[in-house]
């Protein structure tokens, strides 16, 4: 119940604006995102980048405007420059959202997103990195890994997310699992029906560990986006049964997620990835990290009543 609350008032137009005008709750959501602007968070990145990989993702969604989805798209397009001339695009790549780029627009929104996403996967192939393309709500699935097939075409490496949650998510990982294809592998963030997802714990779980089996087992590049400790523990256990050494696939996490199980998986030697969010739209981000932890909504209200 509360998680669904928390998602629904992600969508919140009106919250947003409120939220994202005010200063009060800004030390709280710092613990989440890197900044309002790329110096910032490029400082970030230069700090964690040393034993860790990265993927920074320029926060925004559901764009309902093409010229703000042309921006957003130019905006990685200087992000990735920037990464180019820090020497930082080894160990850095980017992650977007087809949203933000135009995908929710009403006519030719998939095109739009397309074509924005083209652009940022020609300034990546310029800047020597990757891109993945984020898993949004079920509705954007088909579209999403439409656009996904399309990139790959001229850019083979680009990143697809598949959410564990969604009951067609073994099928897609099937489909997905060929030579060179990386995918990241959630449990999933939104709320979703019952008609496409599981809606236990135990399921998205067991859902999950077929997942990760099929991907590993394949011949692609998985990376298991999971904070949770058994399945952590699983995905080393099959990677080490499918015969996968370091560089054949990676962990990754979010930023002010479990700071040192993140430290601790890099110094163990894994590959380790953090997805690090930064930008002034971070109200849609924000509230999924606080459905996914109730203790962190606790946090959130202690520190924003002592604040007023
Ligand atoms: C790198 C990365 C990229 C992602 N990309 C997408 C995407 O494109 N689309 C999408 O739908 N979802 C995405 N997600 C979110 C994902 O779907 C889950 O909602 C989120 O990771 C929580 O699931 P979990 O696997 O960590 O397991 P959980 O069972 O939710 O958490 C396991 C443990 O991790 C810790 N934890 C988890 N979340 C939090 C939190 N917010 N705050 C504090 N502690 C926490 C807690 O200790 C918790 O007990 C991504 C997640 C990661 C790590």
């Amino acid at each position: 119940m509360l998680r669904a609350g928390l998602i629904a008032a992600s969508r919140s137009r009106v919250l947003r604006g409120v939220a994202e005008r005010s200063s009060l709750v800004r030390p709280v959501v710092d613990r989440f995102v890197a900044g309002v602007d790329a110096p910032t968070a490029v400082a970030t990145v230069h700090r964690i980048a040393g034993g860790r990989l990265v993927t920074l993702d320029l926060l925004g969604e559901d764009t309902r405007d093409r010229q703000q989805a042309e921006r957003t798209a130019q905006a990685y397009q200087q992000l990735l420059a920037r990464l180019a001339d820090e020497g930082l695009t080894d160990r850095v790549e980017v992650s977007v959202k087809l949203s933000a780029l135009g995908q929710a627009l009403p006519r030719d929104g998939d095109k739009i997103a397309l074509d924005n996403a083209r652009g940022i996967c020609s300034a990546a192939a310029a800047a020597g990195t990757t891109v993945t393309v984020d898993m949004e709500d079920h509705t954007t699935t088909d579209s999403t890994l439409q656009i996904v097939r399309d990139l790959r075409v001229d850019f083979p490496w680009v990143g697809a997310v598949l959410q564990a949650y969604l009951r067609r998510t073994e099928a897609d990982c099937a489909e997905l699992s060929g030579p060179g294809s990386r995918v990241r592998l959630c449990k999933g963030a939104y709320d979703e029906p019952a008609s496409v997802a599981y809606r236990t714990r135990r399921e998205v779980d067991a859902s999950y560990v077929r997942c990760l089996r099929t991907l590993m087992n394949g011949a692609g590049y998985p990376m298991v986006a999971t904070h949770d400790p058994r399945l952590i523990t699983i995905a080393e256990h099959l990677a080490r049964q499918s015969g996968r050494g370091r560089g054949e696939f990676e962990f990754q996490m979010l930023f002010g997620v479990r700071e040192q199980e993140q430290q601790r998986l890099a110094r163990a030697g894994r590959q380790v990835r953090s997805y690090v969010p930064f930008g002034r739209e971070w109200y849609p981000y924000f509230m999924r990290r606080l459905a996914e932890r109730p203790a962190n909504l606790a946090f959130f209200l202690r520190s924003f009543v002592s604040t007023t």
